[in-house]
């Protein structure tokens, strides 16, 4: 009997296999394990991806905690400041006046950061995935906002949006008193930066419009930049329950989770419901990270832990499946199923009516850069039709596309396919 292949073999584990990526050029089973997570990504139909601070590693924006880090330059500032760290994302900064200067430069300072950042070979991984349809949703605790640089869509309102920040953006303030969220001013940036928290406009303006009409002068919320702190609740905390229970129901097929230590608590529930629902479908969980997750609880939830950059293991992944990283043009043409006129039948079809040589394709080609309304895609298929004797319906939902080689121009039109959409 024939050895099972590395995807036959590669299923739900009892427990979490862990291998090092580095391991596979000299390791055979390391390489069989790695190959055959890489078909099944690959394989994949509706992933759900969970991000954390390790995919931003690559990115630009420097490590905060380390000793020579971003949080230690601040604090410097700060010689009478006690706030350690670990702290520097607890509701705790906002107890005395002194963190919460700190919280305020130091926010001031990792946004500059991230402005000069770049998004990183995960980030668009998780876009190709998305533009390949194969994305269910990507749920992240970074606040940087990189995935917008890759046209992804950040949000919590449903369908629309692709990417969830579990832990808020850092791009927009928020009014700790009536919630509106604005924009960073320069003068809201030069505020915060000296360690003062700015005033919100929209109460002030509330404010002074009382105080006018001789009424109580009512408080006045001040703007911190929209992140949710640890010990506080996500303000958009239900819909994002309804982004998860939608994602859910739609039945994922795998789940891969890269660069967190997954020790926060929201993020733990969500994983473990995610490996539920990606089980039950026979689908796998994979986990890209430096180093394992801490609880043994993972045990018979994350099936394999690639010890690995998130980064190292994209490229990885580009080399062993470079078909999957081929966008939806650049995939070979599979004539089957479509209707397809072989340039030998179009010369055929010309000099029988003898028409213009090249007129009649420049008519096609420009009907399809406008095709964009159900009679127009008639229009076309009716001139498809007359110029080429294709006898087949287009289908009125379809979407016609003529191929051309652009470097042989126009004449060289070598098949007409018509895809259902
Ligand atoms: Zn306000």
């Amino acid at each position: 009997m024939a050895p099972a292949s590395p995807l036959q073999q590669l299923s739900q584990q009892p427990t979490t296999i862990s291998v090092r990526l580095a391991d596979a050029k000299s390791d055979c089973e390391v390489e069989r394990l790695v190959c055959g997570i890489a078909s099944r990504v690959s394989k994949a139909r509706r992933i759900l991806f969970v991000t954390g601070a390790g995919i931003s590693c690559n990115a630009g924006i420097p490590d905060f905690r380390s000793e020579n880090g971003l949080y230690n330059l601040v604090k410097k500032e700060y010689p009478n400041a006690v706030v350690k760290g670990k702290d520097l994302f607890d509701s705790i900064l906002f107890s005395d006046p002194i963190s919460t200067s700190v919280f305020c430069t130091f926010m001031v300072r990792l946004r500059s950061c991230i402005l000069g950042a770049r998004s990183t070979s995960v980030h668009k991984f998780i876009k190709l995935l998305h533009d390949k349809k194969k994305l269910l949703r990507c749920y992240t605790q970074n606040i940087d906002g990189l995935e917008s640089r890759e046209n992804l869509q950040i949000g919590v309102e449903g369908k629309q949006s692709t990417v969830v920040q579990l832990h808020g953006n850092i791009h927009m303030l928020k009014c700790t008193l009536c919630c509106k969220e604005f924009e960073w001013s320069e003068e809201d940036c030069d505020l915060l930066e000296e360690g003062f928290i700015p005033e919100c406009q929209n109460c002030t303006e509330k404010a002074e419009e009382r105080t006018s009409l001789g009424k109580r002068c009512p408080r006045v919320g001040v703007l911190r930049p929209n992140i949710v702190l640890y010990g506080e609740e996500h303000p958009d905390g239900e819909n994002i329950g309804r982004c998860i229970e939608s994602d859910l129901k739609a039945r994922p097929d795998m789940l891969i989770i890269a660069g967190t230590s997954l020790k926060v608590i929201g993020i733990k529930k969500l994983v473990r419901s995610a490996a539920k629902a990606v089980h039950e479908r026979g689908g796998v969980v994979v986990y890209v990270n430096r180093t394992l997750p801490a609880a043994r609880s993972w045990k018979g939830q994350i099936d394999y832990h690639i010890d690995s950059d998130c980064d190292e293991w994209v490229e990885d992944l580009h080399r062993r499946q470079p078909g999957l990283f081929l966008k939806q043009t650049e995939l070979p043409v599979t004539p089957s199923k479509k209707v397809v006129v072989k340039k030998e039948n179009l010369k055929r079809k010309h000099e029988e009516e003898g028409a213009a040589e090249a007129e009649p394709l420049n008519d096609i080609t420009n009907l399809t850069t406008t095709m964009s309304t159900p009679e127009k895609r008639k229009k076309i298929a009716s001139t498809v039709r007359s110029v080429f004797g294709v006898k087949e319906k287009v289908r009125p939902a379809g979407k016609l596309e003529v191929l051309k080689d652009r470097a042989e121009g126009m004449e060289s039109v070598r098949a007409i396919s018509v895809h259902a959409t």
